[in-house]
């Protein structure tokens, strides 16, 4: 389709025909592949996007030249677009995953385009197929990008007191980069998993980044709350790398009804929020589609528990139990295994969640200073540090 520049047309719900107007500073008309709006559309679906970021449509050929393109590549033909997806959290989506979605959707060139896998190059050019990532040059890179990028996935497993006592130095040795622990059940304090304390030690000795969930029995908003104080309890003093879940799946409890589950779920996952917590929810695919209100799946991570060799699930997820039946050295007999899609690790530090803090002092040196050096004390997390400030 031929746009003028003045145009302002909704092709699809999401996108704008000004959105791939040319950046060369004339105001000149253009064109846009129905084709590439549809996909971006159908991708926009797929990633559960807040918004989808068009940095560069049509380019006219004095343009396409000036931003380092042969003058005569798919962006001057308006097939391409380079994109930044963001998530339903606003923040961007990694460009691996994107390639990845983009390739199920059937664009025939798609391209990571820096080297913090933000940005994204997809095109519907009529002949042939690019799958490139332009950190590495302009060269075909795969032809599947889940083989391409998937090696980058974090291997995890999820254990409790079921799985016995575990050989951590064999499970990292095994290639396992993150445990989820079972923390526990219900409300009592009494019923915190007899391993768990066990398990946090081994996996931080031989380090292996541990997240924790709790297993619920909550059949009122109220009671969830008791189980979020005990969780509290549990973990307190603790540090996670990963995030700490809530899991529901009790059928007694899908039997209250989708609001009564869902006004359970928020009740726990508001109060450990509230606490300093990345939190999220773990729920199977089904419960996940029929009884998880969408806000909360829209607000709060989620852990995809589905045993199966390709989820069809197409809510977004940050980790996926893709199986029960795993076999890792130094655990005795099957344990639950997942995939990690996300980089916990560097939100949850960067934002000082998880019992790890912000490197600030949360103390400061007595109200009276004294005409001398003063001897000051200052809390960095759980630790506390001691020194002598000089007067100048
Ligand atoms: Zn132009
Ligand atoms: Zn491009």
């Amino acid at each position: 389709m031929k746009y003028q520049y003045s145009d302002s047309v909704q092709i699809t719900p999401h996108f704008n025909s000004c959105e791939f107007r040319c950046k060369c500073g004339k105001e000149h008309e253009f064109s846009v592949s129905d084709e590439l709006v549809q996909k971006l559309e159908q991708l926009y679906a797929t990633l559960n996007c807040s918004k989808i970021i068009v940095t560069s449509g049509f380019r006219c050929s004095a343009h396409d030249k000036a931003v380092k393109g042969s003058g005569t590549g798919q962006h001057t033909l308006g097939n391409a677009a380079d994109i930044c997806c963001y998530g339903q959290d606003g923040q961007p989506i990694s460009s691996k995953v994107v390639c990845c979605k983009a390739q199920d959707i059937g664009f025939n060139g798609i391209a990571n385009i820096t080297a913090a896998y933000q940005y994204t190059h997809v095109d519907v050019r009529p002949n042939g197929k690019w799958y490139g990532d332009e950190v590495h040059g302009n060269s075909t890179v795969t032809d599947d990008f889940y083989k391409y990028f998937g090696g980058e996935d974090m291997k995890g497993i999820d254990v409790s007191v079921h799985n016995g006592n575990i050989d951590w130095g064999k499970v990292k040795a095994d290639g396992i980069d993150f445990a989820i622990l079972r923390a526990g059940y219900g409300r009592l304090a009494s019923q915190k998993d007899e391993k768990f304390e066990q398990n946090y030690a081994g996996a931080k000795a031989a380090g292996i980044p541990v997240g924790a969930y709790w297993y619920s029995y909550a059949m009122t908003p109220e009671e969830a709350e008791l189980e979020a104080d005990v969780f509290l309890s549990v973990i307190k003093g603790k540090q996670f790398e990963m995030p700490v879940y809530f899991d529901l799946e009790e059928k007694k409890q899908f039997d209250l009804g989708k609001e009564q589950v869902s006004a359970i779920m928020r009740a726990f996952l508001k109060k450990v929020e509230n606490a300093g917590y990345f939190v999220g929810l773990y729920g199977s695919a089904s419960s996940l589609t029929t009884h998880t209100a969408d806000d909360i799946k829209s607000w709060y991570t989620i852990w995809l528990a589905h045993w199966v060799d390709q989820t069809n699930y197409n809510g977004a997820y940050g980790i996926w139990q893709h199986s029960e039946k795993g076999k890792v050295d130094g655990i005795n007999g099957n344990v639950d295994m997942d995939i990690c899609y996300k980089d916990f690790q560097t939100i949850i530090k960067g934002k000082g969640l998880n019992g790890w803090g912000k490197a600030e002092p949360t103390s400061t040196p007595a109200p009276d200073v004294p005409d001398t050096d003063v001897t000051v004390t200052i809390q960095i997390g759980k630790d506390s540090y001691k020194g002598t400030l000089k007067k100048e």
